[in-house]
């Protein structure tokens, strides 16, 4: 049987960790993963999380299966977290899912079961695993032009043009904050036109929101989802804690649908919770138990959130010094675009013969489509990087 399957192609991301493992050079810099690093390298556990385990270690008296939704009260946390009363809670059915790409894949598996015509729409570049997933799910997908490589920024008028194109009951993959992998967002203004767009397609949106707290803080990151939800009749939403928690192999998510009315929003709940009893049964509990303690009491969740906030401005920092120190080496304006990205991830927009040949001169690692990962800077390789873009002419 097992001779049947094929060779399966090796992960991009995965194959440039390896080659930077093996690479003797010191001052080498990783920009690839997309795991948040503090100034010496290391992905710390966040204090608010060492404290919520060592609570749950010493109050928790039982390891028995939670509900298929997960724990009540980490699906309603996060529902607050996320939306902050946006929509009415009996309009809206939530699961627990094995972090955010699990949520992606039940919201998916939830739009083929209602849907199965419908066609699922993902940016332009988009994070890998959403076609991925689509694809390997057997759905229709199209594919709406985001980036634009000259300015760096949303070419938000192709946007519109792609969008205007779909049909009725497509469902639209949008980024809530911090896109990945360009960095570029959509500005207020534009979110309502992308809002009103989608109303009058009849179509629904599929919000992957993955770093709340990252860009500009946390309601400012979630005020796109908030607006989606509060407009929509129906949207989907699937939120990941993997970042803005620390918690990447906790594997901790959730997967929200906000339905019609109550009753719709009950139908969606029991379908989510069978897709989730047919994929895995019930969800992971120990992140989500984090979660919750967490966003459940006032000392735990100051903590969390002060350190939330220095983690996303030393990401700021990192992204005016690497701008600054730009702008100087290459006695132009060219590179601002890097400061007024935001999130994890900056797309310079160049080739994969550049960013090889940054590679090779300079022991610079990012993905081949130019995405570097601003966390896996610190102020002593900022500098370092400057110097290989402008070498490499980018
Ligand atoms: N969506 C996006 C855009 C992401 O970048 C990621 C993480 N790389 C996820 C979802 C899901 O992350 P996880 O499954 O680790 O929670």
């Amino acid at each position: 049987m097992l001779e049947h399957l094929k060779e399966q192609p090796a992960d991009k991301i995965l194959m440039l960790m390896q080659s930077y493992r093996e690479d003797p050079r010191e001052n080498k810099v990783d920009l690839g993963v997309g795991v948040y690093k503090d100034a010496s390298g290391n992905t710390p556990v966040m204090r608010a999380v060492k404290a919520a385990e060592k609570r749950i270690w010493e109050d928790q008296t039982t390891k028995a299966y939670t509900g298929l939704a997960g724990d009540p009260a980490y699906t309603s946390g996060m529902i607050d977290l996320v939306l902050s009363g946006a929509a009415p809670k009996e309009r809206i059915a939530a699961v627990a899912t094995p972090g955010g790409t699990g949520a992606i894949r039940q919201g998916l598996e939830l739009i083929r079961r209602a849907a199965p015509d419908a066609t699922v729409w993902v940016s332009a570049p988009t994070w890998p695993n959403h076609p991925s997933i689509i694809k390997f799910l057997g759905m229709k997908m199209g594919e709406y032009r985001y980036f634009d490589d000259s300015t760096r920024g949303v070419d938000f008028s192709a946007m519109m043009s792609d969008l205007s194109g779909i049909s009725t009951g497509d469902v639209v993959l949008l980024h809530g904050c911090c896109h990945n992998p360009t960095g570029a967002n959509l500005s207020d203004a534009q979110w309502d036109e992308v809002i009103a767009l989608l109303k009058e397609k009849g179509a629904v949106p599929m919000v992957d929101i993955a770093y709340q707290g990252f860009g500009d803080g946390l309601d400012a990151d979630g005020a796109a989802t908030r607006k989606v939800a509060a407009a929509m009749d129906e949207c989907l939403i699937a939120a990941s804690c993997s970042k803005n928690f620390g918690i990447y192999r906790e594997r901790t998510g959730i997967l929200m649908a906000i339905a019609r009315d109550d009753k719709e929003a009950k139908i969606a709940q029991a379908n989510m919770n069978f897709l989730n009893r047919q994929n895995f049964s019930f969800p992971p509990d120990h992140g989500a138990r984090i979660v919750s303690t967490i966003l459940g009491d006032p000392t735990l969740r100051a903590d969390w959130e002060a350190e939330l906030e220095e983690v996303r401005l030393s990401m700021l920092g990192l992204r005016q010094q690497l701008a600054d120190e730009l702008r100087q080496l290459s006695n132009s304006d060219r590179f601002d675009f890097i400061a007024h990205h935001r999130g994890m991830f900056s797309q310079i927009g160049t080739t994969p013969e550049k960013v090889e040949t940054m590679r090779q001169n300079n022991g610079i690692y990012m993905v081949s489509d130019s995405r570097m990962n601003i966390a896996g800077l610190n102020a002593e390789t900022v500098p370092l990087l400057a110097r290989a873009i402008v070498d490499a002419r980018v």
